[in-house]
């Protein structure tokens, strides 16, 4: 049982003897230790307990700062009202999944989104905390209804345990949040515990942001392109566009290295439009040269999400002329299914002015069927991770069947991403997957390079 603020609840037994004036000064006691959304203890109590529990010598403690992916996000984008609902139904969740000696906080700067603390007191074994963050992350799987919307949310955790981390509130604290900055760097829904590299690392993240605001300026950012293919008549159909960093220190960095930062801090939105400029250009050129492409293009979150996007996409085919059958957009699945409702407006409203959209990544996430369906869908591209070992290992062969299959029963074309072998090829043209894309028959390469390929007609062998 999570008990949540005994000493107030046991106030309130008294509440009935006790003068107004009192009543008022309880209140006054409750406003400055509870959060008012929620009614869980705020930082400052959340500190009390802290430091209280430090005191006790005899048993080890943790402080894990939680925070949802993407919710500064959800919360600009919902108003006061829903976001608090929000809030709460989350608190609610993530209360129910708590075991004895936790105390649950939470402390909500509007503009910086929220972020829960969770104090875990008597601990004795690391592997306590692990299957509680499993189940804190079990507990966000089904989604969040508020106003009759639903909302799926992925966490991310950073813990530091007492004394290993730290012996005071402050270290602690601090240590929590160098963990969970890692995760959410990393691309969150995640937890991971405080280790002394983490500070050094910090500091590397910040030196990479700076480097990252000014690589657009400095002209360092470019794009390579991997050809698709179809598997019925070997030719290319498509290309897909994607990102690297020409870095002075580090070298070529690919996306993984940045693209979880960019999004974090903003910076996607114009490197975001910068790519889609770029590739559409690319794409028109390829057209012009009679090459009849179309271009895909991976949008983040924060892209997706942006209010400005759908007129982005359509000023930026405006001005290269790209007409816009030959433009794909790429959304991967927990960004299609965060909001429903929204992506479906969204989708629609793209769909209207003539692009493609397809799902990548599909099988790594969470789709609700009923949604897919509703969505205005071109393609659906099967994660590399069931293509791996899909001449190897039945049940990945199985995977990749069960995505063709669905793929088809709603009318949409699949692809294969990561296919590297004959043998996974084979399986793929089996199993009745339409296209696919690899190392197989070329890694991303430079755009003057796929022109060559172009150029001399390169096509996969029958
Ligand atoms: P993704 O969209 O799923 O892209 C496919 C990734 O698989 C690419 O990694 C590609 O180089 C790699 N790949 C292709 N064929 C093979 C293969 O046969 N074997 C293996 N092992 N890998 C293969 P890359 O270029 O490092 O990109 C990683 C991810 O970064 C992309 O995954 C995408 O999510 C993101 N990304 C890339 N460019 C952009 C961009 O312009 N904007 C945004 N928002 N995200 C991007
Ligand atoms: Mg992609
Ligand atoms: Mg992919």
């Amino acid at each position: 049982t999570v008990h949540l603020l005994p000493d107030l609840h046991v106030c309130h037994l008294y509440l009935a003897d006790i003068t107004e004036r009192k009543q008022a000064e309880l209140r006054l006691v409750r406003q400055a230790l509870q959060d008012v959304v929620t009614g869980l203890p705020n930082r400052r109590l959340f500190r009390e307990r802290l430091d209280s529990s430090l005191g006790h010598l005899h048993s080890y403690c943790a402080v894990a700062l939680i925070r949802p992916d993407r919710i500064k996000l959800v919360l600009e984008s919902q108003g006061y009202a829903a976001s608090d609902n929000l809030i709460s139904a989350m608190a609610k969740r993530l209360m129910a999944a708590l075991a004895e000696h936790t105390t649950l906080a939470v402390d909500l700067f509007r503009f910086e989104g929220a972020t829960f603390g969770l104090l875990v007191t008597q601990l004795t074994d690391a592997r306590e905390l692990e299957s509680l963050m499993q189940r804190l992350q079990a507990a966000m799987l089904e989604p969040l209804m508020v106003e009759e919307r639903e909302f799926f949310f992925t966490l991310s955790v950073g813990i530091a345990v007492s004394p290993e981390h730290g012996s005071d509130a402050e270290t602690l604290f601090k240590n929590a949040e160098a963990a969970v900055n890692r995760i959410r760097a990393e691309g969150g829904n995640g937890f991971r515990f405080y280790t002394q590299d983490l500070s050094e690392r910090t500091e590397q993240w910040l030196a990479m942001e700076q480097g990252l605001r000014r690589a657009l300026e400095r002209n360092e950012l470019l794009l390579h392109y991997q050809p698709q293919v179809n598997l019925h008549t070997g030719e290319i159909i498509g290309a897909e566009a994607l990102i690297r960093w020409q870095n002075p220190e580090r070298g070529l960095v690919p996306p993984m290295q940045f693209i979880p930062l960019a999004e974090e801090t903003g910076l996607i939105v114009p490197i975001g439009a910068w790519v889609l400029r770029t590739a559409c250009l690319q794409a028109k050129t390829w057209l012009d040269q009679g090459n009849d492409l179309v271009m895909a293009v991976n949008i983040s979150a924060r892209q997706f999400q942006h209010p400005g996007f759908i007129d982005l996409v359509e000023e930026i085919l405006a001005e290269t002329r790209l007409p816009a059958q030959h433009l794909e957009l790429e959304i991967t699945e927990s960004v299609a299914m965060h909001d429903v409702e929204r992506t479906t407006a969204t989708l629609h409203a793209l769909r209207q002015v003539g692009i493609h959209l397809s799902i990548d990544d599909f099988g790594t996430g969470f789709s609700s069927l009923a949604y897919l369906r509703r969505f205005p869908l071109s393609k659906l591209k099967i994660d590399q991770s069931f293509v791996r070992n899909l001449s190897v290992d039945e049940h990945d062969a199985t995977i990749a069947h069960t995505i063709i299959l669905l793929g088809h029963s709603l009318q949409l074309t699949v692809i294969a991403e990561g296919v590297e072998t004959k043998d996974q090829l084979d399986v793929l043209r089996r199993l009745g997957c339409e296209e696919m894309q690899g190392y197989y028959f070329s890694r991303p390469v430079p755009a003057a390079d796929l022109s060559a390929l172009l150029k001399e007609g390169r096509r996969l062998a029958a």
